[in-house]
């Protein structure tokens, strides 16, 4: 049984390793990102509150997310286990994540943490706007992520040490190295 957080900056290639992982475990994939676009490109209620902040940069507020990842992993496909790519963000999300966890009985079994420096980061930010157009990716509001991962987000590095879960990985090489040193990790 595979469940694993992912951790990381903005396009440290969390969304791709989280997907190419959870395709061959035959697991969920569960991206907060990919959940809050598919409501804003629908037009739904949750979409339509999230859209200024994401377009800015900035993280959600944490009620419109937490009741989210709480329906989600409420869903039968997750008892054969998951990858949560996104999901926590700050230290607030993450100690509910733990009560929740606590309450459905289940257990992460690491926490990865990718770890690619800031100008490769902003490099391929910039890449993946230019061939996929998405409405965060121009420069401005690259900044921002990299700053709101900065003081949010990078705490959680601290947080997930303490329970000796915590696999630190250089996610600066090439894509299928990094795919097999997952592999083995979740082998072992
Ligand atoms: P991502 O695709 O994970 O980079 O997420 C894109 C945007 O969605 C972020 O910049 C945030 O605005 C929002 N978002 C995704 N996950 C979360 C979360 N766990 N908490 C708050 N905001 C989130």
């Amino acid at each position: 049984m595979t469940r694993l957080i992912f951790l990381g900056p903005p396009g440290a290639g969390k969304g791709t390793q989280a997907k190419i992982l959870a395709d061959i475990l035959k697991i969920p994939h569960i991206s907060t990102g990919d959940i809050l676009r598919a409501a804003k490109s629908a037009g739904t209620p949750l979409g339509k509150k999230a859209q200024d902040y994401m377009d800015k940069g900035e993280l959600v507020p944490d009620e419109l997310i937490l009741d989210l990842i709480k329906e989600r992993l409420g869903e039968t496909d997750t008892q054969s286990g998951w990858i949560l790519d996104g999901f926590p963000r700050n230290v607030s999300q993450a100690t509910f994540l733990d009560q929740l966890l606590d309450h459905l009985n289940q257990v992460y079994n690491h926490v990865i943490n990718l770890d690619v420096p800031d100008d490769t980061l902003v490099k391929r930010l910039l890449g993946r706007a230019r061939k996929e157009g998405r409405a965060d990716d121009t420069e401005e509001v690259i900044a921002r992520r990299l700053e709101v991962y900065r003081n949010q987000t990078a705490p959680l590095i601290d947080y997930y040490s303490q329970n000796h879960k915590l696999v630190t990985l250089d996610g600066d090489q090439s894509l299928d190295i990094v795919t097999n040193t997952l592999r083995e990790i979740v082998a072992k």
